[in-house]
């Protein structure tokens, strides 16, 4: 891993690329973390390897950034305004001649 990360040092520009790190520290909402090369220091994610349903092969759903609770609150609050706004008057169209 090493050699690569130098070997690709030695070609690139320098001063136009960010820094990479070769210890980020990878956190999963499950509790797993563990490390990769990346520009950023710390990542955090919602599904890894270790708890995605492809891998353990269980039906799991994992929702720990809430995006499923989002999207309902969401639906709700817009046939909520579909059901109080009033239909548009239908306009008049022309009659071919
Ligand atoms: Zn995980």
């Amino acid at each position: 891993m090493s050699i690569l990360f130098t070997h690709v040092n030695y070609f690139m520009k320098p001063t136009i690329h960010p820094q990479f790190n070769t210890n980020t520290v990878v956190k999963c909402a499950c509790g797993v973390s563990f490390t990769t090369g990346s520009t950023v220091k710390e990542l955090h994610t919602e599904i890894c390897s270790s708890c995605h349903p492809f891998y353990t092969g269980k039906q799991k759903l994992l929702d720990a950034a809430g995006n499923v609770d989002k999207f309902k609150k969401r639906t709700a609050t817009a046939t909520t305004i579909k059901a109080t706004v009033k239909p548009k008057k239908e306009r008049k169209t022309r009659a071919k001649k």
